[in-house]
């Protein structure tokens, strides 16, 4: 213990020579190695000669002030850790010396063992931060060492198929693999220490890393698709994660380049095959309905009731199947992306209004109440209003399919924390919890009795979380089995 403090220096500085003796005497024997000096002036021009771990600050001496020797202090010497020295009367002045940056404060006169104390704590202080500073440095050291050619590791990383590349904390570059220099079209390999902000073709992915080393809060990685044109027109998804280290700070990042060209030009010749099917399927059936009401209205011939039941029965089935056409076709056009989107600056309230006026024969019909409350004053989204009215066409379409007679649904609009938002409630039959979170997959409906009647195909909602997701908002539901749904919606306000 008492060579414990040996190296770590503590300069005193007081213009009253016995303290200096004293605290000398003390802290020596502790094993600090002590300097003093006897005013600011050279307490200052002691620190320039060579360093100290701590300095005891008298706050009282004749020449410079001790307060602004504090200043100038933590201005060129933050390290320094500086316990203040003052008698009883100035501890309000100790108080104001803590609020600059000082550690700590003794009052005089002090017992030996006060003395003690209050600098081995410093010392210990100073040894812990020391040491974590270290531990900092050798673990970015290690993960440098990915860049010496010795390195195994990054043996394995070059020879991947997969673009690596891992950067630091401060986004420079360690290492990327040839896949990687390929994949994203550089000229050269990457010289290690380069900035990913210094070369043009990285741009999009240190926009970002950036957002990732900024946004600590959030979890620790990102997809996206980047697009590159050089040398050909390649689309690649790019990963980036976290590199945390043991007590899960971030070391750095490490960004995976895959090319999705040849899948999304699979994916996209599947959407336009259904494309095409569907809508090759649709006329005809289109036609069969029309043909369908001339029939039923009698202007080919008197029917007979049983006739007419039967034809009936035939046409709805038909408008099913119509129904799924439609949503078919709408799905592999969002697919596409050839689904017309033309975005402009709108309020949500307009839209509402006009799709529950497209929605009103089918709530009248079904004996249920549509009530409105809109917001007033609320700032406009940047939308296809065309895909957005789609999107409350469908939630109330559902909403009048799974709600029983004498039902109530209530179409509400507002704004929070950055978002305009509208809200679909109905009283009807709810979701079961267990199907909650499966509504949105395509095709899928809940199967009970309630539903067994109701004609659908499953997209609807599909549809609807595509066009939201593709505005960046996001879709909630809440329900409760007889009791109701309620489907919100959120879509960015434009600030
Ligand atoms: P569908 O054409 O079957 O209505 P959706 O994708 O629109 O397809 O909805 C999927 C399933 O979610 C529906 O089959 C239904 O079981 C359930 N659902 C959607 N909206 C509601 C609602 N408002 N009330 C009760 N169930 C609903």
């Amino acid at each position: 213990m008492e060579d414990s403090h040996y190296l770590t220096k503590v300069l005193v500085v007081d213009d009253e020579r016995d303290i200096r003796d004293g605290c000398e005497r003390v802290l020596s024997r502790l094993g600090f190695e002590v300097d003093t000096a006897a005013n600011g002036e050279e307490g200052l021009a002691a620190l320039e000669k060579e360093p100290s771990a701590i300095v005891l600050l008298d706050l009282k001496m004749p020449g410079l002030d001790g307060m602004e020797v504090l200043r100038r202090l933590r201005e060129s010497y933050p390290e320094v850790l500086v316990i203040i020295v003052t008698g009883f009367a100035t501890v309000e002045t100790a108080i104001e010396a803590m609020k600059l940056g000082a550690y700590d404060f003794i009052t005089k006169p002090f017992k030996p063992d006060e003395l003690r104390l209050t600098v081995a704590r410093a010392a210990e202080h100073q040894r812990v931060k020391e040491e974590r500073d270290r531990l900092w440095v050798e673990r970015e050291r290690g993960l440098w060492a990915i860049t010496t050619e010795k390195s195994r590791l990054k043996t394995v990383i070059n020879s991947m198929a997969e673009g690596v590349l891992i950067t630091d904390r401060e986004l420079r570059i360690l290492l990327c693999n040839p896949a990687f220099i390929r994949l994203i079209g550089l000229a050269q390999d990457c010289a290690v220490g380069t900035c990913l902000d210094q070369v043009a073709a990285l741009t999009p992915l240190h926009e970002m890393a950036r957002q990732l080393s900024q946004d600590q809060s959030r979890p620790q990685a990102i997809t996206k698709e980047v697009f590159v044109d050089k040398p050909r027109a390649t689309y690649l998804r790019a990963s980036i994660n976290t590199i945390a280290g043991e007590g899960g700070e971030a070391l750095g990042l490490v960004t995976l380049l895959q090319d999705v060209t040849d899948m999304k030009e699979l994916e996209r010749k599947k959407s336009e095959f259904v494309a095409m099917v569907t809508h090759e399927l649709r006329a005809p059936l289109a036609a069969v309905d029309t043909q369908f009401e001339v029939v039923l209205k009698g202007l080919a011939g008197e029917l007979t009731d049983k006739q007419r039941h039967l034809l009936s029965r035939m046409r709805k089935r038909l408008g099913g199947t119509l129904e799924l056409i439609n949503d078919l076709l709408d799905l592999s056009r969002m697919e596409a992306r050839t689904f017309v989107q033309e975005k402009k600056m709108v309020g949500i309230n307009p839209i509402i209004r006009e799709a529950a006026e497209m929605m009103e024969a089918e709530v009248e019909e079904k004996g249920l109440t549509l009530a409105l409350y809109l917001a007033p004053d609320l700032p406009q989204i940047l939308v296809d209003p065309q895909s957005i009215r789609e999107v409350v066409v469908n939630l109330l379409s559902n909403a009048v399919r799974y709600t029983p007679a004498e039902g109530l649904i209530q179409v509400s609009s507002g704004f929070d924390a950055g978002y305009v938002h509208f809200t679909v409630a109905d009283t009807g039959i709810g979701i079961p919890k267990e199907d909650l979170d499966k509504i949105f997959d395509r095709f899928y409906r809940v199967k009970s009795e309630k539903t067994r009647n109701v004609i659908g195909t499953g997209l609807g909602l599909p549809i609807v979380e595509a066009i939201v997701k593709d505005h960046l908002g996001f879709v909630r539901v809440a329900s409760e089995p007889d009791k109701g749904t309620v489907f919100r919606v959120m879509l960015p306000a434009v600030s």
